[in-house]
């Protein structure tokens, strides 16, 4: 086992995986993910630019939205 490799983290991540779905099917990017607790949609942080989870927020009325990045904590 080598320690840069963390449990979860697959560098060989085909796309459409587990990144922001709106960023890639708009070809952008992001910086960090969140996934919204009560229906798992994926989206960008308030520091990408798009800041689709607050989009989604938003637009469902979901608030309950963590850190979707292994090992982070909520800040
Ligand atoms: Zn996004
Ligand atoms: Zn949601």
């Amino acid at each position: 086992m080598s320690d840069t490799e963390s449990p979860g983290i697959d560098a060989s991540i085909p796309p459409g995986g587990t990144g922001c779905l709106e960023c890639e099917a708009g070809g952008g990017w992001w910086l960090h993910q969140r996934r919204c607790a009560q229906c798992s949609h994926i989206g960008c942080c308030d520091k990408s630019p798009s800041q689709h989870a607050t989009a989604h927020a938003r637009k469902t009325g979901h608030p309950v939205i963590r850190s979707f990045e292994p090992g982070e904590d909520w800040f």
